[in-house]
């Protein structure tokens, strides 16, 4: 049972909001006692959205802090298209974070963030990693995921946890109707490839409504998914991003209210107990609209694996965190990624029909098993596959003051085991296909991972080490991998489980 009556829970959020519109910046809080019980979540990608939902089910009252903006689809130019991207693409807030300060800022979907040998790119919008992600939630093998998790119970995820997250979302495997449409040749030519070159294909959950691609492939609506042009944001809507579902309820519940393109940028721990979070409202184009405080007794940063990197690593050098922990921003790592490209001879000149959601693995390296994920694009004759393998080298985070701005200090691994798996099976491949390799985009990282790692950093409830009821819950907690597969699903799992837990602890102290 709930300990606050949902009239109480918003009387407690307009007066939290009222005192927080009024107060500068780096006002102490320490004289505000905390308001019992509440929680606020940083962040409303995979992680931010399970802990919103669960935690207003059980009639918690949360504030969820989401830096980016609101999408919602109202026509077919709600998203910028792949194939003609403008300014609603980047994230570009301040605009020195993009080329040197050229280009107007503005609270654009995708962050990049760069570093000499590694960009990595994460999502910036309400739903965060959910809307620009490719839509592909695929389970590890449990060989490759007692190796990376050796304390977590892999049939309890299994069991539990993985379907828990496919059910919310409403994901599943593309019909085989679509399968044998038109546009999906490249698809079923990979079956065809992956399964020759003896490898095991996995028909992934897609987080895509199958029905409105239906009607894009009837012609009956424009289409986007389809002609696999859904990379940031999907026009006709059949994305189904977590602010569809998760956040969805979490807000219907009353208990979980979502505000947007506020941006936190620090973290303050209290004397008397839980921690004062500062914000920063701005409009779209990145103007400070103001600044305020908010007073969390449980705090859940969902920020992602680089902005919780941030958040933490700044705040710890400011003196704002007190608690030390020399194993923030240690652990992060690209997921063993790497995006192969061939000339195919056989996949056909159009768009090819999206999302991805067909996998193969090849286990013929017991000690380096690989993954390739197809993943179709917007135009013909190639046919690209993101590789994972567990990386054998991990790199860091660093926060540079000067800049307000995150560094990745990353190792080459190009010639590490792992990298050298993945070429192997890569030319297994292609020797089925006649294809020929062909340079695409590299050095450029979709699926960041760790900087507050499970069993090192953090508790493996995420439980920061040094600091009292402030629980790391996203893709941070992850060691540089999700053990040879895209990451969204165990992120949003692995918050599944924490949340189950913490939910009890923060209703009864
Ligand atoms: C182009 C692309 C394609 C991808 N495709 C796939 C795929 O098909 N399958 C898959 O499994 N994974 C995919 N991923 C990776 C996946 O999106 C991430 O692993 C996942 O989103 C991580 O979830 P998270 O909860 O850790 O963080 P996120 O989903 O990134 O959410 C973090 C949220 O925190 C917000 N935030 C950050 N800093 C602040 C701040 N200071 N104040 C307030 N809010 C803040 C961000 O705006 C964001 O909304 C893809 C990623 C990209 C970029």
């Amino acid at each position: 049972m709930s300990r606050y009556s949902r009239r109480r829970f918003l009387r407690q959020a307009s007066t939290l909001a009222a005192a927080g519109a009024l107060l500068p910046a780096c006002s102490d809080s320490s004289d505000r006692a905390p308001t019992p019980g509440n929680a606020v979540v940083i962040g409303s990608g995979f992680a931010g959205s399970v802990a919103a939902l669960r935690l207003a089910q059980a009639g918690i009252p949360t504030t969820v802090l989401e830096r980016g903006q609101e999408w919602t689809v109202q026509g077919n130019d709600t998203f910028p298209s792949t194939t003609g991207l403008d300014h609603r693409a980047t994230w570009t807030i301040p605009p020195s974070r993009v080329a040197d300060g050229q280009g107007e800022a503005y609270a654009g979907l995708l962050e990049n963030i760069g570093s000499p040998n590694v960009t990595a790119v994460c999502g910036a919008c309400v739903g965060g990693g959910s809307l620009v992600y490719g839509g592909v939630l695929i389970q590890p093998p449990r060989a490759a995921f007692e190796s990376v998790f050796p304390y977590l119970d892999y049939g309890a995820m299994a069991g539990t946890y993985y379907p828990r997250v496919i059910a919310e979302i409403g994901a599943a495997p593309i019909p085989d109707d679509v399968l044998a449409s038109p546009t999906y040749r490249a698809h079923r030519r990979f079956i065809v490839d992956a399964g020759a070159a003896g490898m095991e294909v996995v028909k992934a959950n897609a987080s895509f409504d199958w029905d409105i691609i239906r009607r894009e492939i009837a012609g009956e609506i424009p289409a986007a998914a389809s002609v696999s042009d859904y990379a940031f944001g999907c026009n006709s809507n059949a994305k189904l991003s977590t602010d569809k579902n998760y956040l969805q309820r979490a807000r219907a519940s009353g208990f979980a209210e979502v505000r947007s393109l506020t941006e936190v940028e620090m973290i303050r721990q209290l004397d008397a107990g839980g921690y004062a979070v500062i914000c920063r409202r701005l409009s779209a184009e990145g103007e400070t609209l103001d600044r305020y405080e908010l007073v969390a007794d449980y705090l859940f940063l969902a920020a992602g694996s680089l902005n919780t990197g941030k958040l933490l690593l700044k705040s710890q050098q400011a003196g704002e965190l007190r608690g030390g922990n020399d194993r923030v921003g240690q652990g992060w790592g690209t997921n063993g990624d790497e995006l192969l490209a061939q000339r195919h001879p056989d996949v056909g000149g159009g768009p090819q029909g999206g999302p991805a959601c067909i996998a193969a693995v090849d286990n013929t390296n017991p000690d380096y098993p690989v993954a390739f994920m197809h993943s179709p694009i917007p135009f013909g004759g190639t046919q690209l596959q993101l590789a994972m393998s567990v990386p054998d080298e991990l790199g860091s985070l660093r926060y540079d003051p000067g800049r307000d701005a995150l560094a990745i200090d990353w190792p080459d691994d190009t010639q590490t085991p792992s990298a050298l798996a993945r070429a192997a099976s890569f030319q297994q491949l292609t020797a089925q296909t006649g294809g020929a390799p062909t340079p695409f985009i590299s050095g450029t990282i979709w699926h960041p991972l760790g900087g507050a790692v499970m069993g090192d950093a953090c508790s493996e409830l995420g439980e920061l080490h040094g600091y009292r009821n402030l629980f790391v819950i996203d893709g941070a907690l992850l060691p540089g991998s999700a053990a040879t597969v895209n990451p969204a699903l165990t992120v949003a799992a692995n918050a599944e489980r924490i949340m189950e837990q913490l939910v009890p602890r923060v209703l009864h102290g």
